[in-house]
This record gives structure tokens, sequence and C-alpha cells, in this order.
């Protein structure tokens, strides 16, 4: 039932009314109450039910929090249990679940027992818990985002901020709490109707529409959400798309400047992140990919940031979900205090990369046999996902695909020729290791 991202896949397909209701009843018999929200998908609602279902009748109090993006959820469950009916970024057609307890993306484990429990069917129905409705979950998340950034700088400068929500979730909070920030606001894709103006992942090719908007408006900064509006995504006052990487490494560098201490991001994370979090005095952490992890090593390390190169970011001071509400606003801070976000992003470095895919007949014991023999790579080794080798100057990544019978091979380095030189040793690696 569960991926890397909780239950997700084409709605009536793979994620049915009848699984929906299976979570329902698993999840829901803990005697705590269930909130739960949904984003704009026509086909929220039908799953929304099921799930409510299936929990008022193991006795679970439900409260309907209605459409809201992924971190609002998220915080309105933070005594309780939640539940996020989405797919993120993935086509309208697809839809999934997501769980939270006590504001947290619950466990491996703990989805692993919710699948057990649906699996085996074993419910003691008895006396249906209560439901009711809230409208109080989007203010209240939006005055912990407030309480967070710094609003009378934002205030003062009254940025031009364009918004593009996708349609999606964060269609119901973001144009309001950039408004409410003293911002000028222009909101696009802001209706959430249930029909998509744009792909709801925020991709340069799915922005090219609000790339021209910005320019022609004249936009200080665009913020543009996925479908639950746990990620950002900004493009600068020219209209275009900063990197990723360095999106990123901004955010890094703001938030250390802010307070100093370990900031946790994946073994993707190329030099340009290390090196900004090194210079603005912090201690990296690498985990595997996913937000969940990210979360997980964050609260064991006391972590004051933490963030992928796909616009998730997770601020602990607020709460342990990759919150894209928290990380436009914390941009629109940014420009306040920096101006020019296309200047600031001009100036974090990128270095040589070299990519490659090789295909192998078992991925797991290719990358088992890979895993025996890494000592050999050298440098500061990372193993939670495939292995990362970090040196000075450089580091290189061997992983095998989640989805796909493939190794990859990434690497970086401050020259040319160390590249060629660190690949070729990971590359020798991995076609010993695939026959
Ligand atoms: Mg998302």
């Amino acid at each position: 039932m569960f991926g890397t991202s909780g239950i997700r896949g084409v709605f009536g397909k793979d994620v049915t009314p009848e699984l929906a209701l299976g979570v329902g009843l698993a999840f829901g018999g803990n005697g705590k109450a269930l909130f739960i929200g949904r984003d704009t998908r026509p086909s929220g609602i039908v799953l929304e039910n099921a799930l409510a279902a299936g929990a008022l009748s193991v006795g679970a109090d439900v409260v309907r929090v209605g459409v809201a993006p992924t971190p609002t959820v998220a915080y309105a469950s933070r005594s309780s249990l939640g539940a996020m009916i989405t797919a993120s970024h993935n086509p309208p057609e697809y839809n999934g679940i997501k769980l939270f307890e006590k504001g947290e993306e619950i466990s491996r484990e703990g989805e692993a027992l919710v699948e057990k429990k649906a699996r085996e069917k074993n419910w003691k129905l008895g006396e249906p818990g209560r439901e009711r409705r809230i409208t109080t979950a989007i203010h209240e998340h939006s005055d912990l985002v407030l309480g967070s950034v710094n609003v009378s700088l934002i205030a003062k400068r009254k940025p031009k901020v364009l918004i593009d929500a996708g349609n999606g979730a964060g269609s119901v909070i973001t144009p309001y709490i950039l408004r409410e920030a003293g911002c000028n606001v222009v909101a696009l894709n802001c209706e959430p109707s249930g029909f998509f103006a744009r792909g709801l992942e925020p991709s340069i090719q799915n922005l090219e529409g609000t790339s021209r908007i910005a320019r022609s408006l004249g936009a200080d900064l665009t913020i543009a959400h996925d479908g639950d509006a746990d990620r950002a995504i900004i493009l600068d006052e020219k209209g275009e798309m900063l990197g990723l990487d360095a999106q990123l490494a901004l955010m890094c560098g703001e938030m250390l400047s802010e307070k100093k201490g370990t900031v946790v991001t994946t073994v993707e994370a190329s030099l340009a992140i290390r090196e900004a979090i090194e210079n603005h005095g912090g201690k990296t952490e690498i985990t595997s990919v996913g937000s969940l992890h990210v979360a997980q090593l964050l609260k064991k390390r006391g972590g004051i940031f933490g963030g992928e190169p796909c616009g998730e970011y997770i601020f602990p001071s607020t709460h342990l979900v990759p919150d894209g509400i928290m990380a436009g606003l914390k941009f629109v801070e940014l420009f306040c205090a920096n101006g020019s976000l296309r200047e600031a992003a001009a100036k974090v470095k990128t270095y040589p990369m070299k990519r490659a895919k090789y295909p192998c007949k078992d991925r797991k014991k290719s990358m088992e046999k890979i895993l025996g023999k890494a000592k050999a790579l050298g440098g500061k080794q990372n193993r939670g996902d495939g292995v990362r080798a970090d040196f000075d100057d450089s580091w290189v990544l061997i992983r095998a695909s989640g989805t796909e019978p493939i190794i990859r091979i990434t690497c970086e380095h401050k020259d040319k020729k160390g590249l060629e030189a660190l690949f070729s040793k990971a590359e020798k690696l991995v076609l010993e290791s695939i026959g």
C-alpha cells in the first residue's frame, strides 16, 4: 500500500474508496481524533468520505479540515492523528493518502502496522465516533508562519509577489498570508476548482506561462507550489526559476545566519549546499532521499533546518514537515533583506557534474556487491541509501533506482580532471558488480 511518500496511485485503479475505508478502519481505532484534509483533486472528497466512514466506524472522532495544504493538515493534527488526501505533484487523475501522528509523518513501521491491520480486517465495530468540521486550521497555520518571519521588514518593502498555486491546496492560504504579511500580491491559478491550468509539478516546463506573466508584471519574485503546497519553487525578478540547488543553498545560508546548528540534507546534495552550510558555520548531516528521513534525522540531531533540492524544506522551529507556505514567506523575507534573489543565486557556485545509469538484472544484488567493495572508494562514507563518499573537493553517489533495474552514479568535483578520475573509480566498481 505505502510507497516512498505514503499511498499514491491512479484513483479508481490503485487508490480506491475501499482502500481509503480500510485505512480509516485501521488507523482510526486507537481512541484519538483524526483530522482529515485534502487537496483540490475531484476524487479527494470520495476518499475523504470513505476514510472518515472507516475511522468513525471504529469509534474515532473525525475532524474535517476540508481543502488545505499538507503542512496545514499536519499542523492541525499536532496533538492527535492526521490524514492528508493528496498525490502531491502527480497528475490530477492520481490521488493518495499521507498519515500523521502528533503533526509528524508516521514512520515506515507505523505504515506497515496500518497496512497489516487493513489486510487482516479484524475490526471491532462499536458506537460510531463524532464528526465535526473546522475552518480554523488555515488560520492557525497562518499564525505559525507569520510568527516565524520578519513581517515588519516585509511590510516596509512591500514586494510585488506573484503566487501560482497551480489550482492546488496552496490556493486557500498562500495568497492571503502574503497579503497579511504586507506584500503586493498577484494571484495566478489560485482557484481551488478541481480544474488545473498547469501541470501540478512546479517544473520549468509547467511554469513557462507563469514566467511570462511574472516578467510582464515586473514581479519582484514568484512563488509556485505543487498540488499540496509542501513545496515552493521560486522565480527571480526576471521571471526565471532559481536553480534548485541555488534555492536550497540560499535558504541554508539564511537559516544559519539566524541560528547556528546542524542542517540536514540528502545523499543527492551538491557541493554548493555543503559549501553554503560550512561557509555559514553550520554542520552538514546527510540522509536518504525523502522528507520522512530528513524529518527523522532533524529530530534526532536537533537540527535547525532540513531541505532537499526539489523545493521541500523543513523548518523545525515551526514543525517537522516540509512547508511550502513557510518556505515561500522565507524567500520573500530573503528578498526584502537582500534585494535581488537573482544576484544572490548567481553567487552560489556550481561545479562540474557527471551522471550515468547502468542497467542491471537484479538491482538489489548488484547494490550488495557494490557495498561489499565500496571501501575502496575512500572518503567519508554514508550508506543510508546506496553509498555516498565525500571528499574535501568532491563527492560520488552510487545508488539503485527505486523503480527501475538500474544503478545510478552521480559525481561532482571542483575540477574537471578530478571529476573524470573519481567517476572512473566509481564506474569500475559498478561494472564489476552488475554482471
Ligand atoms: Mg507535495
